[in-house]
């Protein structure tokens, strides 16, 4: 039997999507699921992981109570629980909360870890990423008796596999003095968290300035998408870097990508390339996303979003 840990990551109480093409990934003959929870997981969250086949739920906590946020403590708590349970392989998301604590976890069991895996063979500990801005694709084998794997959030799409699953919890001794969480700040918690997002709209030098951007949310707002933006708009202070999408920003993999203003720099690519249909609206034909996408509008995107926007009133309202 090949136990299999998957840390699973939490957003207002409740299980991040993503998290289930993780579980999805991390499913196969021979293995038991164990899902890490640093939070407590109300029993309806409880039941979506034993419906996408998680064996084992694992609510990680110190004194019966979850632990306050620290990626330290929690990375020490993760290691603990992986080793006390014999976990083979532990995978986690490839996001913000991944990218802070999967390094830790891996550093501290001396263990090999590779971010941002696109799919993972985890009876030979093969697993592929793009690499060089997503122009190759490459396969790493690991080695060791512990594999730490971060997955690019949709990289997987999550199909339901029930089995009746056991819940309990795994008390752990910490220590965290190197590190002090002063506060933490969280960010608005009515936006879209770009990688959770099904469909992305993004905006890039084309928008011109801050104030545009607004445009971008009502349509956005209409279709309950995510609003991103190229490094340019967030370089010009228009927008927060959070929502950079690209090689230095977020990488993401929605169903839906649309680019308004954006000529399809390389660089960006490296973020959306694996979206499963890419729109761009660009007044240049020749831009290079007009030749990457699937569907393109050769228009001034100040005319194209509003059109679009009042288009999606009439048929959602
Ligand atoms: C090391 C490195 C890392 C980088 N990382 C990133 C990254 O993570 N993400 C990223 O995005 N970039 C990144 N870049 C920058 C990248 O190279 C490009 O400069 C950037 O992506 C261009 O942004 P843009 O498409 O918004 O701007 P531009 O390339 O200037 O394109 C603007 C487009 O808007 C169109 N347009 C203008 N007005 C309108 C209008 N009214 N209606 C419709 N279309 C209009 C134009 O035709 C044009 O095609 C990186 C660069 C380097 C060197």
């Amino acid at each position: 039997m090949q136990n299999i840990g998957i840390l699973i990551e939490t957003r207002n109480a409740e299980i991040k999507k993503t998290n289930f093409g993780v579980i999805t990934a991390a499913r196969g003959d021979g293995r038991e699921l164990y899902a890490f929870s640093l939070d407590s997981l109300p029993e309806d969250q409880k039941d979506l992981l034993q419906a996408y086949g998680v064996h084992r739920i694992v609510e990680v906590q110190s004194g019966n109570a979850p632990i306050d946020y620290n990626p330290v403590s929690w990375s020490q708590a993760v290691i603990q629980a992986v080793v006390y349970f014999g976990i083979d392989s532990l995978l986690g998301l490839a996001g913000l909360q991944g990218q802070n604590l999967l390094p830790r976890i891996a550093a501290g069991l001396n263990a090999p870890l590779v971010m941002d895996c696109s799919a993972v063979d985890l009876d030979g500990h093969r697993v592929e990423k793009s690499q060089f801005s997503g122009r190759t694709i490459a396969t790493l084998k690991t080695e060791g008796p512990y594999h730490i794997y971060g997955i690019r959030p949709n990289a997987v799409e999550a199909t339901p596999a029930a089995v009746e699953a056991d819940s309990l919890s795994f008390q752990v001794d910490i220590k965290a003095d190197n590190l002090t969480v002063k506060a933490i700040k969280p960010g608005d918690s009515s936006s879209i968290d770009l990688s959770e997002a099904d469909i992305i709209i993004s905006g890039g030098r084309g928008m011109g300035n801050s104030e545009n951007f607004r445009i971008l949310f009502a349509c956005a707002e209409k279709i309950g998408a995510a609003v991103g933006a190229s490094r340019v708009a967030v370089d010009e202070g228009w927008v927060p870097h959070t929502m950079q999408v690209g090689q230095t920003g977020k990488t993401v993999s929605p169903k839906v990508y649309m680019a308004c203003g954006i000529s399809g720099s390389v660089q960006h690519f490296a973020g959306m390339k694996t979206a499963a249909l890419i729109i761009a609206v660009n007044k240049d034909r020749e831009a290079a996303i007009m030749k990457k996408c699937d569907y393109f509008v050769a228009a001034d995107l100040f005319e194209v979003i509003p059109a679009l926007t009042a288009r999606l009133e009439t048929v959602f309202y």
